[in-house]
Order: structure tokens, then sequence, then C-alpha cells
């Protein structure tokens, strides 16, 4: 399985060369504890709703400011930041997400198998939306580490019928029907956007060129959404907070520098707005504001996992490795089942240079990687508590671990035949390391990194 995910974007990359146009704004997936929890928050019910199992779909984040949300090679589901940086309500958001969990109940996503490129390689991004930061002023480490824009441009080429069109939004009715919540949402949000289709096919965005919008839609979602919308529960207000937070972090860590100055004027006290007043100083590099304003967050709601995240980041990224152990230790506390946090703690800890901190991070490691098993830089930290301890066989192995995760076959293959000389092969990790190489062999591999699945031609209803 592995391998032929990360065979698959080579060739998704060579197709695209010759036919897409892509989309310059895609950078690439990202990954954020709360953001992240939010999406699922907003989309589990509606999953369930549609008979489907929660930890059974997959939710990517495309950091793009195109508005564009779809469904991949089976129950994969794609929001670009840029739709929800658009939604102007929860429900809007919840409604684009129903939509589209219609397309994966209704299995019009069959023909979509080639989008998996793009899916395939979303074992690159295990970084947290702070890397970003990080990565400002070296695009090509953070290419290498997000992927390309050619993966995500190929997602555009995609065109759902008319017919599909329909049924997503009678199942995504359904879904908010059955999970008692308002369908307004939908059909405002078709609404606000219904202009794109007067627009050229060139000049829509993403989102309406694959879900063509037309009049008789709209109509019909509306007819239908009212009845469902008197019977619905309102949302709460902790919904409509957190789509607020949301778009506070995605502005400060991604927005252009003067977009949180321009939105979240120093007039507006709300916690929203000192949420991305506190990234931006962060990601100006003013330590000292940023701290401060992000101990206010931390005064205002001490039980929150994601403020006392941010300041751990800030104190680690300021080179403050051993300050930064308590606020992500908290934040870990705060939230256990994310394992970005805990590969947050880990990092610090090994940060200290303290050996005695070496086998708090290796339990955060494993931990994390028993929740996500191709997270790439848990391995790549875990390869360094090794090292560290004198282990290097099974630094090695986690080395290979690391590259196999990243797509990096040559290099998995290296690490591989080195682990397994170092280790003996009737242990689990031999075994391992036995396997890595088997399925990195250059010479199981196939032909130009991709022939076997030559066929496998994108098959997009034009
Ligand atoms: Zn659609």
């Amino acid at each position: 399985m592995g391998l032929l995910k990360n065979v698959l974007p080579a060739l998704a990359t060579a197709v695209l060369a010759l036919t897409a146009p892509l989309t310059a704004s895609a950078q690439g997936l990202i990954r954020d504890a709360e953001i992240e929890q939010i999406l699922r928050d907003y989309s589990d019910p509606l999953f369930e709703a549609a008979g489907l199992k929660p930890s059974d779909v997959n939710i990517y984040i495309v950091q793009d400011d195109t508005l564009n949300a779809f469904v991949a090679a089976g129950q994969n589901l794609f929001l670009h930041t840029g739709l929800i940086m658009e939604a102007r309500t929860p429900e809007e958001l919840k409604g684009v997400i129903a939509h589209e969990t219609g397309h994966i109940a209704g299995g019009h996503n069959v023909t979509r198998e080639a989008a998996m490129g793009a899916a395939g390689n979303t074992s690159l991004i295990t970084m947290g939306l702070g890397a970003l930061a990080l990565f400002a002023g070296a695009p090509d480490a953070a290419l290498a580490l997000f992927g390309s824009a050619q993966q995500f441009g190929l997602m555009t080429m995609f065109k759902f019928t008319r017919v599909e069109e329909s049924a997503a939004d009678q199942y995504g009715l359904s879904f908010l029907e059955k999970t008692g919540q308002s369908a307004d949402g939908l059909a405002s949000f078709m609404e606000n956007f219904r202009y794109q289709e007067l627009m050229s096919e060139s000049r829509r965005d993403p989102y309406f060129r694959s879900h063509p919008i037309s009049s008789d839609r709209i109509a019909a979602l509306s007819r239908r959404a009212a009845g469902i919308t008197a019977k619905s529960t309102p949302q709460s207000e902790e919904t409509a907070t957190q789509l607020a937070m949301m778009k506070a972090k995605l502005v400060g860590f991604i927005g252009p520098a003067n977009r949180v100055a321009s939105r979240y004027p120093t007039t507006d006290q709300s916690l929203p707005a000192k949420y991305a007043r506190a990234i931006a100083a962060y990601r100006a590099v003013d330590i000292k504001a940023s701290l401060t304003l992000v101990d206010e967050l931390i005064a205002i709601e001490p039980e929150n996992p994601y403020f006392h995240e941010l300041k751990g980041q800030i104190l680690f990224e300021s080179g403050r490795a051993a300050d930064s152990i308590p606020d992500h230790r908290r934040s870990v506390e705060l939230a256990p089942q994310h394992a970005l946090l805990k590969v947050n703690l880990a990092r610090s800890l090994i940060g200290t240079k303290e050996d005695s901190d070496l086998a708090e991070a290796e339990g955060l490691l494993q931990d994390a990687i028993y929740l996500e098993h191709d997270n790439s830089f848990a391995w790549n930290q875990l390869a360094v508590v090794y090292a560290r301890q004198g282990r290097i066989g099974d630094a090695d192995l986690a080395t290979a671990e690391e590259a196999y995760y990243r797509g990096d076959m040559a290099r998995a293959f290296v690490f591989a035949n080195r682990a397994r000389d170092k280790l003996t092969l009737e242990t689990p990790n031999g075994q391992r390391a036995d396997d890595i190489m088997a399925l990195s062999d250059p010479r199981n591999r196939p032909r130009g990194g991709r022939s076997g699945l030559s066929d496998l031609s994108i098959q997009t209803q034009q």
C-alpha cells in the first residue's frame, strides 16, 4: 500500500505536465491539531449520518486561497484554506462538507482514482502549521516537505456531472436533516457564488469548475433546505467561535503580513482578533509581543490546548527549548488525542540536550507513531533520539521509515539495508528493516517509478 501510494505521484505529475493548467496558489497540504479537530467536530456527525465510519474518512487541508473542496480516491475529503476563509457561517462550511460527503456516499469519486497522486503524498506533511513560518525563508525546504503545487493542481481537473451534483445536494441535505442541522448554509453558500455561473470556465473558482452551479440547482436546494431548517436546532455559539478561530489562525500563519492588521484592528478585543495578532507578532519575530499576547489568551482560556501549543512553539522557535516544555506538556495533557502535540513536546525535550529527557521523548514519539504511523517527522525525531542513545541500528531503521513515508524509496532502501546489517533479523525491528528493504528495493520498483500503473490514466468527465 505504501509503495503504491508513493508511486502514484510520479505518474500524476507526468500526466499533468501535458494537460493541466495549475493553480498557482496551491502550496501544499498543512497540518494543524486545532483546525483538524474543528473540522472533525463539524464533519464526523455528517459522516455518521451518511453511514460512514468517521475514522475511515481522511480530512486534508490544502493551503490554497482559491475556493475548493473535493473528495478523491475513496474516503478522502480535501478542503482548501480558501473555503474556510470564505465560509461566512459554520452552516455554510458544514453545508459544503455535507455536499462532499454526498459525493462519497453516492460513490461519485470512482473515476477520480488518478487524484490519488495528491492523496498519496500526504505523508510528506507531518509538521504543524507553524512550520510554515519556520520555512518562510526557505521555499525549497518547504516544498520538499509540503509537496508540490502540481499534485494539487491535478485536483481541479475533475468535474462532476449535473446529475451527480443534484444527487450530492440531496444526500447532503439528508445528512443535515438527520443531524438536526440547518440546511440554509448550503443554499446560501451556492447563492453567494451564483455569479460564478455567468463566468467563463477558466475564471471560476475551482469548486465551481468541478461542481457546476446552476439556477435550477440552487432553486431545488433552497426549496428543500427551507423545510429542513425549520425543524433544525440552531448552531451553538461555540461552533461559530470555532470558525472564527480557524480563520484567525489561517490569516495569522499564512495570510499576507498586512492582513492581520486590516482584518483585526487593535480595537477588536475578541478572542480571534487577539489570536491572530499573537500569531502575526510571532511570524514577524516580535517574540516579546507575541508572548505577551499569548499569555493574555492563556489567562482567558487556561484550558485551551492550542494556546499552550502556540506559546510552546514561540518559545521553541526562539531557541528556548527547555522553556517551551511546560506549555507543550500542558497541550498534550489537555488534548492527548493529537499526535502533532506529542511530537512538539518530544522535539522540545530533544532540544534540551539533556540525556534524561530522551527517554520521555522516545515514549511520546512512540505514542505519536501509534496514532499516525505515517508521520515522517515523528520518525525523523525518533531517529535523532536513537542516535543520541547510541542505538545506531534502530536509528537507521527510523530513518528508513521516515524516508519510506516521505516517498523517498532510494533513501529508504539504503537505510533499511544499513539497519538490517546491525539488527537481529529475528527481532521485530530486524524484520521491519527487511520488509522496508523489500518494499523499497529498486528491483521491485516499477521501471521509471511508474510502469505497471501507466494504464491508470486520468478518466475525467469533461
Ligand atoms: Zn459537488
